[in-house]
């Protein structure tokens, strides 16, 4: 299978025919999809949900569809309390098969993982990556292993369990779960015709076109593309790929604007805000602390410059909440009746703080369940 689209975003090399690298053999750099993603209109009406619209995944044919029922989430409509003139439409990715959005890309990784014969995967999340991965690896008879920090615990973990993953514990703080899965990942030495694979959410890039399909979906419930997105930021990963599939469809000239992309981060970790509000990397700027919305909690976002691009290209811009305006967010929600967990809930404050200012219509990305928040 040839993925001619598929580049080192660095020194250009193809990603290979074989084998499942998660990053560039010749210089560390990521993987990507070099020319944008391919839209052509349409659904594909004996598909459901995501796998709708595989002609725009700039995939081959051959992938195998796996599938637990991932997308077509519901809009929820919500006036403000205090202006009800103004509105918001939650796009509500908490109601995915395993209760976030991540399942739209595992989706799509599983079914390249199968593809290229894989029969025993790594990841590192304790949170909803790593539930959503476990599950769909389930559903494709892949062994899983999932590594995460020590002091994980609660429902994430045993959702985990639950799918059959196995859990390694590692001591230490969340980066050294990474170290010692690339370190036990480089160093396997797997049986003949057994291939193992690092399946990151955040190397690898077939989660994007995935993610993209909030955008095909957003536009067919609409009947125009919306104004404004607003979205939680981490890795960044789901803002982008729903930026790329807008994009597609405006370079096929299917629509005539771009909507605005709005990424909101907690304020005790916010370097996509820092570097976009100071113009460089001031690492001064970027605090890491313990933030109530665990699933933003990045550091070092893999494809930052990326997510910085496409936020600048629409002349979005990223905001910041306070951990009160977090938890006040996710009461709110809940009064609504959707319930959320607190990495979510960021949309509210920065939906109420832009009141009025953004273009119309305006979207939250509602993206992890609150049933996974109940100890
Ligand atoms: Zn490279």
């Amino acid at each position: 299978m040839i993925l001619d689209n598929i580049k080192c975003s660095n020194c250009k090399k193809p990603y290979p025919e074989t084998g499942v690298p998660y990053r560039c053999s010749n210089c560390g750099g990521v993987f990507d999809f070099s020319e944008g993603l391919p839209f052509q209109p349409g659904k594909n009406p004996s598909a459901q949900g995501i796998w709708c619209y595989r002609q725009n995944f700039g995939l081959p044919d051959t992938l195998p569809e796996i599938s637990l029922g991932e997308g077509n989430t519901p809009l929820v409509w919500i006036n403000a309390e205090d202006h009800p003139e103004k509105k918001i439409a939650f796009k509500c990715e908490f109601l995915e098969p395993t209760g976030s959005f991540k399942d739209r890309g595992s989706a799509i990784i599983t079914s390249f993982l199968m593809e290229r014969g894989v029969k025993i995967a790594l990841e590192d999340s304790s949170g909803n990556a790593g539930a959503s991965f476990a599950a769909y690896a389930a559903r494709a008879g892949i062994q899983v292993l999932i590594y995460v920090p020590e002091s994980a615990s609660g429902p994430k973990r045993s959702q985990i369990e639950a799918y059959g993953a196995e859990i390694v514990s590692i001591p230490g703080k969340r980066s050294k779960t990474t170290e010692v899965l690339i370190d036990a990942f480089e160093n396997a030495k797997p049986a003949q015709n057994q291939t193992i694979a690092y399946a990151s959410h955040a190397y690898l890039p077939f989660n994007i076109p995935g993610y993209a399909t909030i955008a095909y979906e957003l536009y067919e419930q609409l009947g125009e593309p919306p104004g404004t997105i607003i979205s939680p930021v981490g890795q960044g990963g789901l803002l982008l790929g729903i930026g790329r599939g807008f994009e597609a469809m405006h370079t096929a000239g299917y629509i005539s604007k771009m909507p605005m992309l709005v990424g909101v981060q907690a304020e005790l970790c916010a370097p996509l805000w820092a570097v976009s509000t100071y113009g460089q990397l001031d690492f001064r700027m970027i605090s890491n602390e313990e933030t109530i919305a665990e699933g933003i909690r990045v550091k070092y976002p893999v494809r930052g410059d990326e997510v910085l691009n496409s936020v600048k290209n629409c002349n979005g811009r990223f905001l910041t909440v306070s951990e009160e305006e977090i938890i006040e967010g996710r009461k709110q929600l809940a009064k609504n009746g959707l319930f959320v967990e607190h990495t979510s809930a960021v949309v509210w404050s920065a939906w109420k703080k832009t009141l009025g200012t953004l273009p119309e219509p305006v979207i939250g990305i509602l993206t992890g369940s609150g049933l996974k928040t109940i100890p």
